[in-house]
């Protein structure tokens, strides 16, 4: 019989962060952190102990905490995700804080978030501003699967649509476009590191920018008059996606920045 502090000195031989090692307990024991921090001595049964040996390998590999625990909190929500969705990051919350800047000035508006996901940004800003009707697609039907029942469970009424960029939304128009395309260029060797999350979402190949491209450059008929269109990018874009925006007629073109300091979203209206 396992002891949690047992367990615990496992996950350091392990090479498991302690941290992690507390959440992903916390998680087979069906407690919460502080439960693990107070009870060294408590007892894990067998099947307890496989999952979190388990688990500890699994991280120890590189596998996302998120993926092993089954959910990331975003932007103030719990979202359940898997490997079919790429983790949703802090970094993005910066995108739905600008486009809920936006929505505080409009009426009713529409809205739709290109790539969702696991739902974060339409679910995000469906909750922030209930107001708003909200659209989602992707081109992952598993992706939507996941978008889907996080909407449902946290009963926030977006509507979803498989398809590629603009190619779920014929002859449809929107106030505020929203994405987080995969944005990292083939050959960075950053995408190492994140082997465990779909290579969808993270690279369209080449220089990094096609998806973005693609985006910007068949905006036009989907926008309404004054319509904002905000995209997530790479710390190196926001040059090139300014320019991008400029190129197919959009104003008032900025950048903000992430947690970090990176240059991380740019935005524009026609
Ligand atoms: N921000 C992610 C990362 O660099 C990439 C997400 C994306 O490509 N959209 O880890």
């Amino acid at each position: 019989m396992q002891t949690v502090a047992q367990a615990l000195a496992q996950a350091r031989a392990t090479g498991v962060d302690r941290l992690d090692a507390q959440l992903i307990l916390a998680h087979v024991l069906t407690q919460g952190r502080s439960w693990v921090i107070a009870h060294d001595d408590a007892p894990l049964d067998a099947p307890q102990s496989d999952a979190v040996r388990a688990a500890f390998t699994r991280r120890a590999a590189g596998e996302p905490l998120a993926y092993l625990l089954g959910e990331k909190e975003f932007h103030g929500l719990l979202l359940q995700v898997d490997a079919n969705v790429l983790v949703p990051r802090p970094d993005t919350e910066v995108l739905v804080d600008w486009a809920l800047e936006l929505l505080a000035n409009a009426e009713a508006a529409r809205v739709v978030d290109l790539g969702t996901g696991s739902g974060a940004i339409a679910l995000a800003v469906k909750h922030g501003c209930p107001a708003a009707t909200v659209l989602a697609t992707d081109t992952s039907r598993a992706a939507l699967g996941v978008a889907r029942a996080n909407a449902q469970r946290l009963a926030l009424d977006v509507a979803f649509a498989p398809g590629s960029w603009w190619a779920a939304l014929a002859g449809q128009r929107f106030d505020l476009v929203l994405s987080n395309p995969p944005y990292i260029a083939g050959g960075d060797p950053h995408l190492a590191a994140l082997q465990h999350e779909p290579a969808l979402a993270l690279t369209p190949g080449g220089d990094g920018l096609d998806a973005l491209r693609e985006i910007v450059g068949g905006a036009a008929p989907h926008m309404a008059p004054g319509a904002w269109l905000l995209l997530e990018h790479g710390y190196d874009q926001a040059g090139a996606v300014q320019a991008l925006l400029r190129e197919h007629g959009f104003e008032s073109v900025s950048t903000r920045h992430d947690l970090a300091g990176q240059p991380r979203c740019t935005g524009a209206h026609r």
